[in-house]
């Protein structure tokens, strides 16, 4: 799974610039007085001016995840089609650490590892799941069978590729919620990925709603 950034328009300067051409105004540099700006629009929730900086992002994951994803309406998606191109036998092993029991009630789960020979074999019975699933897929591609059709026979751990643009103030939400302890541990570990490359471009803001507590902006 895997998270790459492939475009960026804008940074913690078109934030000050957007905020301040409110008096008219436009600075070149960053200072001290505007990384105090952005603060104060954070602390204050005025989210229009962090909508001024606009990510590309190109991810690889499972179909499970990409739905979840998906769910995010201020963003634009782009998704390989299997319409037109044919699956590889790429599929989602989790690794052995993140195999785990689901204990509780609906609405209060909460998770346990499993042991290391458990998990062990959990991920043996899933890789046989996905061998057979993609068996059968080659086998009705050989019969001539449409791939739009023939892909219907394979799992939500196979693997999807997209790209998402998204401005800022939507990734915070995206942010604040698929980071959360709540949230598919999967989905958590790709959030850490995009977080790890907005906290790189965009420094200040991403300090300051860090700051505010990790609240959608
Ligand atoms: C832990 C967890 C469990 C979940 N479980 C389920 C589940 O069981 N079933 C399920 O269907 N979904 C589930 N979801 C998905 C969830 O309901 C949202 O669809 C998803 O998180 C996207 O959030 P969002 O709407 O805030 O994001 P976006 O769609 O990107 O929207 C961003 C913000 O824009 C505003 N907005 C967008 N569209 C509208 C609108 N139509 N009207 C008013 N304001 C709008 C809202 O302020 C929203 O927060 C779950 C999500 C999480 C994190």
């Amino acid at each position: 799974m895997t998270v790459e950034l492939v475009g960026q328009l804008g940074d913690d300067l078109a934030i000050v610039n957007a905020a301040r051409v409110s008096y008219g105004k436009t600075v070149e540099q960053i200072s001290e007085r505007d990384i105090g700006l952005i603060r104060f629009l954070a602390r204050e929730r005025h989210g229009t001016p962090f909508e001024h900086v606009v990510f590309s992002f190109r991810v690889r994951t499972s179909i499970a995840v990409s739905r979840e994803w998906f769910r995010h309406r201020i963003g634009s998606f782009n998704e390989i089609s299997t319409r037109y191109v044919e699956f590889s036998d790429d599929f989602f092993l989790p690794p052995l650490e993140n195999f785990r029991r689901q204990v509780g009630k609906p609405g209060a789960y909460s998770f346990e590892p499993m042991d290391a020979a458990e998990s062990a074999t959990a991920r043996e019975a899933m890789r046989a799941a996905y061998d057979r699933a993609y068996g059968a897929y080659k086998e009705l591609l050989d019969m001539g069978v449409a791939k739009e059709l023939a892909r219907d026979v394979l799992p939500l751990g196979t693997m999807t590729e997209f790209v998402w643009t998204v401005n800022f103030r939507s990734v915070t939400n995206f942010l604040s919620l698929r980071t959360a302890p709540a949230a598919l541990l999967e989905i958590q570990q790709e959030a850490r990925q995009v977080e790890a490359l907005v906290k790189a471009a965009v420094p200040y803001a991403y300090a300051a709603w860090e700051e505010g507590g990790r609240a959608s902006l």
